[in-house]
């Protein structure tokens, strides 16, 4: 007598490849994916497969499947306490001959599954501007990192302020790492954690030029911020964030990536960036401004306007480069929220001061918007982003759509 057994296709992050970026966590409209100190992890019961956390993933360790029985799906528990994925099993043969289950499948995830499922949740765009250049990604793995060697290591912010932030250019030699603005990649702390695990790779944005920090260079820069305090304002370093402010010329580091095929800067000549980014947050938005004023020389005529939120100036990071930018080139507007004498300012505030110009912007196929940063600041941001539209005669609701579907909206804060 043959039995049915439900055999499902259970979703699974594999965590020799996950950077922890939450990015999935973030993106899953039904709550199914969680974390611990350790691992991030996959409620079968929860998780609908509709997708929504596949391309957002900058590495693709979200996009792995097991087909297995219901009874036996891997427990959120049981993930927490994996270094590997467990290899694809035989099921068992008692579902029926002819029976529709689901096919074996290692690393497709996406078979059977319609592209381009339409998730209102996610609150940015999950593809690239249409003219993006074609990243790379993943060329260098944990098991096969790449060796940089530290070039530069600058403090950015003032040695008064209590803010120390570290400009650092990491050179490739002769091994190739293409990447491009927007993407990022992540480093390998030495060491390891109290329980004797090597530590989690961490994820830095590029602040560099696809052509080389130093242009024609195999080289890339970072913007680190040396982390003093855990989320409760306890004191504790941070593992990799101290680790790299404290390299000096000369020293190794373990990188692998690179990351992200989705956060990256249109190409055509005529598009306008709208850069709105707080703190370390800048470093994409350097990357896709220093390219820009390269290609001006060439003939991009686009429009570019940053908002960007720091609490003084002296903790803003790159303010000396920045104001020396011709004013023809971009607009810059700073907010800062701690200054004495002061009212405080946010980005969004800014924002508002400048709707007319915004709202100009937005009005324009042509227009990319990138925001970068603090994770508070999405919703404010948003927020003002949706009122200045409402308020110029242009519904957010549909146009806060299509600019998802096209690749106008990009997200990343933490
Ligand atoms: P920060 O100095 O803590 O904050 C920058 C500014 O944002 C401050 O003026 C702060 O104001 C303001 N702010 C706080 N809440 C806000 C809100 N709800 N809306 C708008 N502005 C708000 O920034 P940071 O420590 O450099 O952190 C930057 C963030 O970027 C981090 O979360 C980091 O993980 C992320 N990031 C970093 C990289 C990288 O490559 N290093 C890349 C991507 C993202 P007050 O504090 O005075 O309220």
């Amino acid at each position: 007598m043959s039995v049915h057994l439900e055999v499902i296709k259970q979703h699974l992050i594999d965590p020799e490849i996950c950077i922890r970026c939450n990015t999935c966590e973030e993106t899953c409209p039904v709550g199914a994916i969680t974390h611990d100190g350790k691992n991030y992890v996959v409620n079968a019961e929860l998780c609908n497969l509709c997708m929504a956390c596949v391309s957002p993933c900058p590495t693709g360790a979200i996009d792995n499947w097991r087909q297995i029985r219901k009874d036996d799906a891997y427990s959120v528990d049981e993930q927490y306490t994996w270094e590997e994925l467990p290899k694809q099993t035989t099921i068992a043969t008692s579902v029926e001959q002819g029976e529709a289950a689901p096919k074996t499948d290692e690393g497709g995830g996406t078979d059977g599954v319609e592209g381009g499922i339409e998730v209102d949740t996610v609150l940015g765009s999950t593809l690239p501007p249409w003219s993006a250049a074609r990243p790379y990604v993943n060329i260098y793995t944990h098991k096969a990192p790449i060796t940089a060697t530290v070039v530069g290591n600058y403090r950015l912010t003032a040695e008064t302020s209590e803010s120390d932030v570290h400009h650092i250019v990491l050179d490739f030699g002769q091994m190739p790492f293409p990447v491009l603005e927007g993407q990022s990649i992540a480093v390998l702390p030495p060491g390891a954690t109290a329980e004797g695990r090597a530590h989690h790779a961490r994820q830095y944005s590029i602040a560099s030029a696809r052509d080389g920090e130093r242009r024609g260079y195999n080289n890339l820069s970072l913007t680190v911020k040396r982390v003093v305090s855990d989320a409760q304002g306890q004191a504790r370093g941070g593992v990799c964030s101290n680790y790299l402010c404290d390299l000096k010329k000369g020293d190794t580091v373990q990188v692998i990536g690179p990351f992200g095929s989705s956060f990256l800067m249109p190409n055509h000549p005529n598009s306008h960036l709208l850069m709105i980014c707080t703190g370390t947050g800048s470093a994409p938005m350097r990357a896709m401004t220093e390219y820009r004023r390269r290609r001006r020389l060439k003939g991009a005529t686009g429009k570019l306007m940053l908002f960007f939120g720091a609490r003084t100036r002296e903790e803003l990071p790159y303010f000396g480069p920045l104001m020396n930018l011709p004013k023809d080139f971009i607009d810059v507007n700073l907010a800062f929220s701690r200054t004495q004498g002061q009212p405080k300012k946010y980005v969004q505030d800014l924002m508002r001061e400048r709707a007319e110009e915004v709202a100009g912007m937005l009005r324009d196929e042509n227009t990319y918007i990138y925001v970068c940063g603090l994770k508070g600041m999405e919703e404010g941001v948003l927020q003002a982003l949706a009122d200045i539209a409402n308020q110029s005669g242009q519904p957010w609701e549909p146009l806060w759509k299509k600019l998802k579907q096209l690749g106008r909206l990009h997200l990343e804060t933490y």
